[in-house]
């Protein structure tokens, strides 16, 4: 039985990269069935519930107010239009929510207290409730555990080397700062990256390190192909081949072994043989609906034809972690602290964000 390890090295991760790809696929499936039904793929729905006008620069992301993108901006949606779009979610499938909202940190105040209300409202649908805000406090985690979060997603994007070449506003230790605030609470963490931004083969085994040294390892771990949006300082940037996405996601797999994978952006790239390749090497989850946030995604029925054609079967909820309870606002043991953290803003240029921010405001 392959066991969890929390002392990977860059090289031997490169190492399990870089096998010849029958090799690394049989070493992958086999690990994933110790710990994983083959046949299952869990279906997530991923919900923007505060779309652009966001104030970071990631490298690859068109919610970022600085670049001039095709993104409609909306303001926070309330919560019956969140529990309106779940309970579509869960008719078409899908048995886990992550809702997105485009801000730096998560603010105390009325607006974190309708995302709470929502993670209650989701909760309570029976469905495994996901947030993805920014940078949280501990206090903030424990608030959103109270109301039954069941994960909380905060990617490292990439290798920390890399990370200063795709974002400046804040610093990789504050998302590994975020991370352990949510490890402090009963909620699970989400954490993965995206591949396909320029970085070295280095750079994706130096982002697994950091995420399978994390103890324990995250229970959930999103593989990214970029999807290079017009007005980002990524536009121009070439898809990466189906392969690298396999060798990423068996890599993954093998080093986090008990990790659910998920099959994330990109997938209206690869084709049907390409995703059956990654479900092998131990992909075991995809998000489903015709929006990835703001980038286009397959739609539901085409997932559907494709889970028949391969024998898969929709993951129900709560098969891994049980089912937090939800605590009403009334009854709630924490305080809102209205803290102010002082979040890292490291500030270096990195030339390909000031170029597409200049352009911006040329257009607009
Ligand atoms: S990835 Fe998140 S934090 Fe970065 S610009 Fe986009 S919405 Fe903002």
């Amino acid at each position: 039985m392959s066991e969890e390890r929390h002392n990977w090295t860059q090289e031997e991760i490169l190492e399990v990269y870089n096998k010849p790809m029958m090799e690394l696929l049989y070493e992958a499936a086999t690990v994933h069935r110790q710990y994983h039904d083959p046949n299952t793929v869990q279906v997530s729905t991923l919900l923007s519930i505060k779309t652009g006008g966001c104030p970071e620069d990631c490298g690859y992301c068109p919610q970022a107010a600085r670049y001039h993108t095709d993104i409609e901006g909306n303001d926070l949606m309330t919560v019956p239009h969140v529990k309106a779009q779940a309970l579509r979610a869960k008719a078409s499938g899908s048995s886990r929510v992550c809702m997105g909202a485009a801000w730096r940190n998560v603010k105390d105040g009325p607006e974190f207290d309708q995302v709470l209300e929502m993670v209650r409202t989701i909760n309570k649908l029976d469905m495994e409730v996901c947030c993805t805000l920014g940078m949280i406090t501990e206090n903030q985690a424990q608030r959103l555990a109270e109301a039954g979060l069941y994960a909380y997603n905060h990617n490292l994007d990439t290798s920390e080397d890399y990370y200063k070449d795709v974002i400046s506003t804040r610093a990789f230790e504050d998302r590994l700062e975020t991370i352990d605030n949510v490890r402090k609470s009963n909620v699970t963490v989400c954490s993965g990256g995206i591949i396909g931004m320029g970085e070295k083969v280095e750079d994706r085994a130096g982002m697994l390190v950091a995420l399978a040294t994390l103890n324990p390892q995250p229970e959930s771990v999103p593989i990214n192909a970029l999807v290079a949006v017009e007005g980002t300082p990524m536009a121009d940037l070439d898809p990466i081949p189906i392969w690298d996405m396999i060798r990423m996601v068996a890599t993954t797999r093998i080093v986090m072994p008990k990790t659910q994978v998920r099959l994330s952006a990109g997938r209206t790239e690869m084709s049907r043989e390409g995703q059956a390749m990654c479900f092998f090497a131990g992909a075991n989850s995809i998000f489903a609906g015709d929006k990835l946030l703001t980038t286009p995604n397959p739609d539901v029925n085409e997932d559907m034809e494709m889970f028949k054609l391969l024998g898969l079967n929709p993951q129900k909820p709560f098969i891994k972690v049980a089912q937090p309870e939800t605590v009403e606002a009334k009854d709630s043991k924490y305080e809102s602290l209205g803290e102010k953290p002082k979040w890292t803003r490291p500030g270096h240029t990195i030339e390909r964000n000031e170029v597409a921010k200049e352009q911006a405001k040329l257009t607009d």
